[in-house]
């Protein structure tokens, strides 16, 4: 089976984490915080907080911006659940904006609609969590000028896009947003195993994550009630969570990223492959935007229903019957039961909806090779055989 993403270790990695193995420290040790230097240098941000997954990292994310209850959360239907979880964890409540038709991304042109009806019902968001599908940023100078017009905060969750560009800059720089997060699950660009970071250019932010990542404890003077009582001394100042990163795991990101912005260039290639191969085919390709450089986590197509014999669920079928570990990305949020539950309806985000419908994520990372590739364009052609 070709998986539809998977992981890149080498020997350089295997010995970055042996050496942590034999070091004094298995976690809260030197390596974390370099990691953490590592992340934030290279996106240009100037702080980043890691911890145990990206879910993590948008909770405390979450948290920092001072989400909670009677708090208005928004984001994109096309995600994975995480990203609306999140902020359901701090007590607020969650609503969606519909995708962009050709990107999948959050839709400014919706966002900006939708604002301006909650805005005379008195129903603003407090955070727009904008999620950069596929690796491709969202229309980020359009969200960030609506976010200072109505007066939220931006989370970017980038956890398929650590590694990309929005208008020449890395994303993370967070010149469009308060803070953004990186996931490093192994089907990701770069891995920890598990693993994510939240970067930021504002040191208070900054702060009140690494907080909320370690129970709300501190040891820093600055932030105590009172006088120390001695060098064991420490305070709880807000409910915080164990949601720390090991030095196992920061050891393996420290070696992954070495090879960042190659696993990005090779990714790109081969989805411009894709793009040139699957032309001729009854599909809809993932479009690009040209302020974006994606960092093409995932390659998903449209089937153009109308002009194949078979549904969507028979071609994909046929794939993993054809050792392509095809996928979906992702079934709409708000048609989980869990959303259901809580109102939403089928209906209520129409270009999501259609999206789904027709989408099947093919396979992409940057050990499959041409041959690879070639295997799964050659399953698809036959696949999609009027
Ligand atoms: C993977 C993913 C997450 C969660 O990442 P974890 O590190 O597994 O917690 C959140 N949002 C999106 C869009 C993701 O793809």
């Amino acid at each position: 089976m070709i998986p539809y993403g998977r992981q890149d270790i080498t020997e350089a990695d295997v010995n970055a984490v042996i050496d942590v193995l034999r070091s004094d420290f298995l976690t809260q040790g030197p390596i974390v915080p370099r990691f953490e230097t590592v992340v934030s240098g290279h996106v240009g941000a100037n702080y980043g907080v890691a911890v145990n997954s990206a879910t993590s990292a948008l909770h405390i994310a979450c948290l920092a911006l001072g989400v909670g209850p009677g708090d208005w959360v928004w984001t994109s239907p096309i995600t994975f659940v995480a990203s609306s979880n999140s902020a359901l964890y701090c007590g607020a409540k969650v609503d969606f904006v519909d995708v962009d038709p050709r990107t999948y991304n959050l839709c400014a042109d919706a966002l900006e609609a939708k604002l301006r009806i909650a805005e005379s019902d008195g129903r603003l968001p407090k955070v727009v969590i904008a999620v950069h599908l596929c690796g491709q940023a969202c229309d980020m100078r359009s969200i960030h000028a609506l976010a200072h017009k109505y007066g939220f905060k931006i989370i970017e969750d980038a956890s398929h896009a650590v590694g990309a560009k929005y208008l020449g800059e890395y994303v993370g720089s967070s010149n469009y947003s308060d803070i953004t997060v990186f996931s490093f699950h192994p089907v990701k660009i770069v891995t920890t195993a598990e693993g994510g970071m939240a970067v930021t250019n504002d040191a208070s932010l900054a702060e009140r994550m690494s907080l909320f990542r370690s129970h709300g404890v501190t040891r820093d003077p600055d932030l105590m009630t009172k006088e120390t009582e001695g060098a064991w001394y420490y305070q709880q100042i807000e409910l915080g969570y164990n949601y720390r990163m090991t030095e196992i795991q920061a050891a393996l990101g420290i070696s992954q990223m070495t090879r960042l912005d190659e696993y990005v260039s090779v990714r790109q290639a081969l989805a411009k492959r894709y793009d040139d191969l699957l032309d001729e085919l009854p599909l809809i390709l993932p479009w690009q935007h040209p302020d974006t450089y994606s960092a093409y986590h995932i390659y998903p197509v449209r089937l153009k229903l109308d002009q194949i014999a078979r549904g969507r669920r028979q071609v994909f079928d046929l794939l993993r019957e054809a050792g392509i570990g095809v996928n979906v990305h992702y079934i709409p949020v708000h048609l989980q039961p869990y959303y259901i539950r809580m109102g939403f309806k089928p209906g209520d985000f129409p270009e999501a909806e259609k999206y789904y419908a027709e989408g099947i994520t093919l396979p992409l990372y940057p050990t499959m090779g041409t041959q690879g590739q070639d295997q799964v364009i050659q399953s698809v052609t036959q696949a999609l055989n009027r």
